[in-house]
């Protein structure tokens, strides 16, 4: 059995950033790091938004980089999964591959997962082409034509994000009319540089390999009511349909919202039970940026740090 002040489960940017912080408060910060140590940012190669890399940072880098920095003032992370946690009285018990451990409060920063379409061509084109998030990797597609799946308000926000950068933006959506607030589909309609293509299915991506990279070069669609299927060409592929919050293990103890993203106090990161906070994607279905994960871990570590003083 182990017992300390605070417990993190999650350790993406919000996670490492609380534990930075709150290592740095003295709170002896525990992390548990999942399944995927270092979060989303694992799994892509060049950061470029991320203030303070100027030339821009690895994803894997700058995860490694900030758990490091946690580690120098005294946190722990742990390579385990959470598999429960008792928050009916404190101290909080957090169950992590079969063994207990305690803590007087809880920061929850596990973040959230895009929906992919999971065929195998996607996974090998992941960062290399295809992408799920459009503020993240569109300026890679300057004056390029990139294909956005999707039919809801996702889907058009990405698509009017990415008409920044690039030259064409083709939406691509499985029904013949969107799911899409109305603003947002007129919006979308008046935009020259965005045109759509109605009741397909993405069944494939396809590129080459060019001086030992791989280079997305288009997708086969498939279109549902004729059976149909076309090689479509295009220079990358942004998905847009949606994200899936990873709060599983918190149904039926933290309020969350329709989708599952954890509900938190106005200009705070307290949840409906005292003494546990949520920091990052987990809690944030609008910006889902590395920065703001880290700000809202930041203030996780800050309002946990707080609560426990006012316990003394
Ligand atoms: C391909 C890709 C590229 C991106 N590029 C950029 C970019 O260029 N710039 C940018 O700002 N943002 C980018 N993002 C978005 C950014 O990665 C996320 O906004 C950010 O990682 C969210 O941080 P987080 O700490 O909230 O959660 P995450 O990074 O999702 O981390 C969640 C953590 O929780 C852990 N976890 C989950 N369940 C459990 C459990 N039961 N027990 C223990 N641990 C658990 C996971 O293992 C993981 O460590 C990108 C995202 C993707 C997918």
């Amino acid at each position: 059995m182990k017992k300390t002040k605070v417990i993190i489960i999650g350790s993406g940017p919000a996670g490492l950033t609380a534990a930075l912080y709150a290592g740095r408060a003295n709170l002896s910060p525990l992390v548990f790091e999942g399944q995927q140590p270092g979060g989303q940012l694992t799994i892509t190669t060049d950061v470029e938004n991320y203030p303070g890399f100027a030339e821009g940072v690895k994803g894997p880098e700058l995860m490694e980089i900030m758990r490091k920095q946690a580690q120098r003032f005294g946190a722990e992370t742990a390579f385990k999964t959470v598999e429960s946690v008792d928050m009916s009285k404190r101290p909080f018990k957090v169950v992590a591959e079969g063994e207990e451990y305690f803590a007087e409060a809880l920061i929850i920063a596990t973040g959230a997962c895009a929906k992919w379409l999971n065929i195998p061509s996607e996974e090998e084109y992941k960062g290399f082409g295809v992408s799920a998030c459009a503020t993240c990797d569109g300026f890679f597609f300057r004056n390029q034509h990139v294909a956005v799946v999707g039919g809801g308000d996702t889907a058009l926000e990405e698509a009017s994000y990415l008409t920044n950068h690039a030259s064409k933006v083709t939406i691509i959506h499985r029904r013949d009319q969107m799911r899409a607030c109305k603003a947002l589909q007129e919006r979308a309609i008046r935009n020259s540089k965005i045109n759509f293509i109605w009741d397909s299915i993405v069944e494939e991506v396809v590129g080459v390999q060019e001086n030992g990279h791989k280079k997305m070069t288009g997708l086969k669609l498939k279109n549902v009511k004729t059976g149909l299927t076309n090689e479509f060409k295009c220079d990358g592929l942004f998905l847009g349909i949606g994200h899936q919050p990873n709060t599983m293990l918190f149904k039926g103890l933290l309020d969350m919202d329709s989708v599952g993203y954890l509900k938190t106090k106005s200009h705070s990161t307290e949840t409906n039970i005292q003494g546990v906070f949520a920091a990052g994607d987990v809690a944030d279905s609008k910006y889902r940026q590395a920065i703001t994960a880290a700000g809202t871990g930041c203030m996780a570590a800050i309002d946990a740090e707080k609560y426990l003083t006012q316990l003394e």
